[in-house]
Parts: structure tokens; sequence; C-alpha cells
């Protein structure tokens, strides 16, 4: 059997030229002016800070500007509306990505509701979720946005096939479920509450890790000739799923790490440009 790696650096890659020559064309309209993307980053989670110099990195690769935000751990959920607000207000930032986790005193969802429909570039309003659920125009949430970007890079049909999402989390399990749903798949949403898990992922075309558990989703549980998408990321290349068994017998694959990471930084990419070139009327 002929086995898929869905390279998602790869395809990364060929997008990020894409996208300079959009910020070089939006350059070009506005007479110079540049898309810009402002992070915020509350606390000193080292994971989070590399997740976001990694974004900032990005948009520097393809002209774009990061206005970087850096609040203590202190910051109250108000001094982060008021943030929110203010780059709302601001007409040089076409995207506010607020980075998750944020540290626990803070109504993260509250804050995340905040940030302004036309700068949701992260897609993680309810707005932008109900918008995309119902097939309206929002932009996608960046992990599973970028994961359907690249199975369909590499032309993987989803019509008709069943797809079991392990994982229900709002920036991740669900948008994937709803965005494979609006794909046509027949659609298993599993959590940490599912009976029969194994089973359940045994009957699926397509699986979707997302589980946040290295290793977690095991090889024997997954058919010959299924797609395995796994979005998780721990230490030492391991994801969600049990890979390396996998590698020989399934229709594709991503690997860990180079698969799904590389598409959601430039799914949030494109989607700032969008948002910048939404701006040009
Ligand atoms: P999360 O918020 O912790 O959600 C984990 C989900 O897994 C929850 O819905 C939980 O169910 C479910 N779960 C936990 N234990 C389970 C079990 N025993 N059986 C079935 N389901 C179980 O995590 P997340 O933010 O969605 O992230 C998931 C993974 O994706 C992590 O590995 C994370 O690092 C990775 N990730 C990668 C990227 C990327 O760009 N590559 C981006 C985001 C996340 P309940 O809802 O019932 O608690």
């Amino acid at each position: 059997m002929t086995v898929v790696v869905l390279d998602g650096k790869a395809t990364a890659i060929q997008r990020e030229l894409d996208l300079g020559a959009r910020v070089a064309n939006f350059k070009r309209v506005t007479g110079g002016r540049i898309p810009i993307l402002a992070t915020i980053l509350v606390g000193d989670d080292p994971a989070s800070a590399t997740y976001v110099k990694m974004k900032a990195n990005a948009c520097a690769r393809v002209g774009m500007d990061s206005l970087r935000i850096e609040l203590p751990a202190s910051t109250t959920t108000e001094d982060l509306l008021d943030q929110i607000h203010s780059l709302n207000g601001n007409p040089d930032v076409h995207g506010i990505l607020l980075q998750h986790p944020v540290p626990k005193h803070v109504d993260e969802r509250l804050c995340f509701d905040a940030i302004a429909r036309n700068k949701d570039v992260d897609g993680v309003t309810c707005l932008g979720f109900g918008r995309m659920t119902m097939g309206e125009c929002a932009y996608s949430s960046a992990t599973p946005g970028g994961i359907m970007q690249l199975l369909s890079a590499y032309g993987i049909e989803l019509r008709g096939k069943h797809a079991v999402v392990v994982g229900r989390s709002p920036i991740l399990g669900k948008p994937m479920a709803m965005m494979l749903l609006n794909a046509d798949c027949t659609v298993t949403i599993c959590h940490s509450h599912t009976a029969n898990l194994p089973d359940l992922v045994r009957q699926a075309d397509v699986v979707v890790g997302a589980v946040g558990k290295p290793a977690f989703i095991k090889a024997k549980w997954i058919k010959d000739g299924a797609v395995v998408v796994d979005a998780g990321y721990h230490p030492d290349g391991v994801g969600d799923i049990e890979l390396k068994p996998l590698a020989s017998r399934v229709a594709a694959y991503t690997p860990v790490p180079g698969g799904v990471g590389p598409m959601t930084i430039s799914t949030l990419i494109a989607n700032c440009v969008s948002s910048a070139e939404a701006t040009l009327g």
C-alpha cells in the first residue's frame, strides 16, 4: 500500500510563498502599509511564549509585522479586556491572537469573545464558531482550519467518510468536527466520558487525535487504510496517536513534528492577510 505522508511543513512553506506575494501586493496598493497581527501573551508559560515567538517569526517570513503584547500573570480579566478593546479600535491591527491558555483567574471565554469579529483570525469567538458551523463566512479556527487545508492539499476525499474526532475542546476538537461535518463526513465526537473508545476509533475512515495525552490512541485501534491526523505534540516528537506502527498500513498520516503544527501557524497568518485585504474594500 502506498502511504501518503501529509507533510505540513512542506505545505506550509509552499503556502507562505503565496502569502508573501499577497502581503507585497497589499503593501503596494496601500502605499506601504503592512498587515499586522497583534499577539497577546499573558503570564510566563514557556511553551506559550515559544508558540507566540513562532507565530511572530512566521509573520516576518511573509513580510508582515507583529505587535507583541506581553502581560504579567497577575493581569485581571478587566485589564485584558481593555487591551483587546484597544486593539479592536486600532486600524493598524488586522488580527488579534490571544494565546491560550491564560492564567486560571482570567475569564478566557469572555476575553476571546471580546475580539472583534473582523480581527478574530484565530477563530476563537463563539460568533466565529457559530458562523463557521452554519457555513457562513468566518475565519477558521487555526488548527482545524490548517488540518482541512492539509487534507485538501493532498486531495484526501472526505465526502461520505466516517470521521472520528477524539477531543472536543473549543479550539480544536469541536470546530474540527464541524468542519468535517461541513465537508460531508459522518462525524463521531469522542471525549473523556466516551464509552468503548477503541471500538469507535476502529470504525473510523478518518481519525483525528486531539486529546493532549502522549500516544493515547493506540495503533491497534486504527483500521488499515485509514487517514490519521495527529494534532498532539509532546516532547521527543510524540503526538496523541501511537504513530510508528501505523506508518506502513494506513492511507495517509500526519507526522509529528512537521504535520499539523506548521499548518496551524500558516492558517493564522493566512487569516490575518485575508483580514488586511478585507479592509481594502
Ligand atoms: P484540551 O483542551 O485539553 O482537550 C482535550 C480533549 O481530550 C478534551 O475534550 C477531553 O475530553 C479529551 N479527552 C481527555 N481524556 C480523554 C480520554 N481518556 N478519552 C477521550 N477523550 C479524552 O486539549 P486541546 O487544546 O484540544 O489540545 C489537544 C492536543 O492538540 C494537545 O496535544 C495539544 O498540544 C495539541 N494542539 C496542537 C496544536 C498545533 O498547532 N499542533 C494546537 C492546539 C492543540 P473532555 O472534554 O471530556 O474533558
